[in-house]
């Protein structure tokens, strides 16, 4: 699926590379990412000039002899709001109503050309990765190298 939930381990929330940087640096660096995508989201490739975000792509390595983590930066992504929503899923379940979560669904089946019980399955899995990576994890360590490529 081109289009993942990506939930962050709760020992990392709120830690990323837009809290890292001044609120000046963070400004010029995403518009860096949406204005060299054309406004274009990654995803589902739906143009909107004013309101695209700019996504923290993450990988997680776990070492679990030694109940650590390290979240690495993969990329910078242009991302429509919608698609956001679908990647911060965990917030959304958190803070949408029921109807926005349906449509939220909709359109990750959409954009992912699937089904909706392939999705469940893709939302299971991903909350069962999290789960685990929560409970095996007792330190992270954060490595934003991935930029400097
Ligand atoms: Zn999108």
């Amino acid at each position: 699926m081109k289009l993942q939930i990506q939930l962050v381990p709760s020992g990392l929330w709120g830690i990323n590379l837009r809290k890292k940087l001044s609120p000046t640096d963070w400004r010029v660096l995403s518009r860096y990412v949406r204005d060299s995508n054309h406004h274009t989201c990654e995803y589902c490739g739906i143009k909107q000039s004013s309101i695209m975000h700019c996504h923290e792509e993450f990988h997680y390595n776990i070492n679990v002899v030694r109940s650590e983590g390290i979240q690495v930066l993969a990329k910078l992504v242009c991302v429509c709001c919608t698609c956001h929503a679908v990647i911060h899923w965990g917030r959304s379940e958190a803070t949408l109503k029921r109807t926005e979560l349906s449509e939220l669904t909709s359109h990750a089946i959409r954009v992912n050309d699937t089904t909706p019980d392939a999705w469940d399955f893709h939302r299971a899995e991903a909350k069962l990765n999290w789960d685990k990576a929560n409970m095996i994890v007792k330190q992270w360590i954060t490595d934003y190298r991935g930029l400097d490529a």
